[in-house]
């Protein structure tokens, strides 16, 4: 088995290891997490109290050009557009995912006669934002398990949402493959974004959504994102129509007019400070090498499962095995799942639970070393041989994401 000596070999040579010091991670604790609430950048405790000190404190209202707060969600979407191999005037930023799903799986259903499908294992919100489309659209609502997706996406259907990549066991479709069978489908990118290659223009994808405060480090809460294809944009409209969506928000006309982007996606003011958050994540990552990412995820992952094999076998691996079929977090299935997850954040290994019996631990390469998941894992037998999760506080409150 790799001992701890070797891996610390492999930490010396890892071209990301100087990310690690970029993050306010606390000493102490092994963070497994970065898949549900990413890390803190230093560059974001900085820059937001510059925000609140200069642009808003001192700047007040000018800051809105002074700082250029106005253009900050297509901004922030130029950059995201650069992780997920879509143009700069293709993505902006707003609201949360499930806000972004319910304005595009309108859009996209009104454009089209037919039922609205979800996969009825996804993230629940997927699944809520589907059925209540469904429902004010007076369609047809369906729900297949994940695995039968494919199949579904028949020419009755107007619009479907899928997840790239699964909240649960990390699994991750064949893009290429499901926008090849012709119905319109709002991707969510959530897992994805940050945690495994993307192109979405060389993949045909229409429409995307995708969060900000996982693998983009963008802080709890931060706003969200959505994609729209160049040519589809003009002839979908949001269902929320607002003024910062208006071809001219500052002639304060009456009479709406929907911006000739991405813009018209917008509803209200921004959300600026969350907004100024998550740039700086996303100019993070943009520093890193994609190759090497997506190359040190597949390695932890590798070190992880081989040492889990060895030193846990009662703790089943639910992940796909192809690199290629899946995220960047490890999911196991044990019937106590809880209890361990429990035992372990009380050791400072924070991972998380999924219902019904997953312990999910996210490998996020930006902060992650090869020794923590080595010591993680020694933690995880630890707590595995001495049956230490029995003990496993459980009045504090649920683990939420
Ligand atoms: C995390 C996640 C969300 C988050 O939705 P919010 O509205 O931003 O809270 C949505 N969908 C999926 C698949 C997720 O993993």
């Amino acid at each position: 088995m790799t001992t701890l000596q070797e891996v610390r070999t492999w930490d010396a040579a890892d071209p990301l290891a100087s990310f690690r010091q970029r993050f306010a991670l606390p000493e102490g604790i092994i963070y497994l997490d970065g898949n549900s609430l990413g890390a803190l950048p230093r560059a974001t405790a900085e820059r937001m109290r510059t925000v609140i000190d200069r642009e808003w404190g001192e700047g007040l209202v000018r800051s809105w050009n002074d700082r250029d707060w106005v253009n900050a969600p297509q901004r922030v979407g130029a950059k995201i557009a650069k992780l997920i191999g879509a143009r700069s005037d293709e993505v902006i930023v707003a609201d949360s995912t499930s806000v972004c799903l319910f304005k595009l799986l309108m859009a996209a259903a009104e454009t089209r006669d037919g039922a609205i499908l979800a996969e009825s294992d996804n993230f629940p919100t997927d699944a809520h934002v589907a059925g209540r489309v469904a429902q004010l659209l007076g369609r047809e609502y369906r729900s297949v398990p994940r695995a039968e997706i494919a199949e579904a996406l028949a020419p009755d259907v107007a619009a479907a949402v899928i997840a790239h990549v699964d909240y649960r066991s990390g699994s991750r479709h064949d893009m290429p493959a499901l926008t090849g069978r012709g119905t319109r489908i709002v991707w969510d990118l959530s897992h994805s974004v940050g945690a495994v290659p993307l192109d979405l223009h060389r993949d045909g994808v229409e429409l995307a959504v995708g969060c900000g405060y996982k693998y983009l480090n963008g802080g709890p809460g931060a706003p969200a994102f959505l994609y729209v294809a160049d040519g589809l944009q003009a002839s979908l409209q949001s269902p929320i129509a607002g003024w910062f969506g208006h071809a001219a928000p500052f002639d304060f006309s009456t009479r709406f007019e929907p911006a000739p982007g991405i813009g018209r996606f917008l509803s209200g003011t921004p959300a600026v400070l969350g907004l100024l958050a998550l740039e700086t994540g996303v100019d993070l990552m943009l520093e890193a090498d994609p190759a090497a990412l997506w190359a040190k995820s597949g390695r932890l992952y590798d070190l992880f499962a081989a040492r889990m094999r060895t030193l846990c076998p009662m703790l089943r691996n639910i992940t796909a095995a192809q690199a290629a079929a899946r995220g960047s977090h490890i999911s196991f299935a044990h019937p106590n799942a809880l209890a361990i997850v429990r035992a372990l954040v009380e050791r400072g290994v924070i991972g998380d639970f999924r219902t019904p019996d997953v312990a999910r631990f996210g490998l996020t390469p930006l902060t992650l070393s090869f020794e923590d998941v080595w010591l993680a894992t020694e933690t995880v037998a630890e707590v595995m041989t001495s049956n230490a999760w029995r003990d496993a506080r459980f009045a504090s409150g649920g683990i939420v994401t």
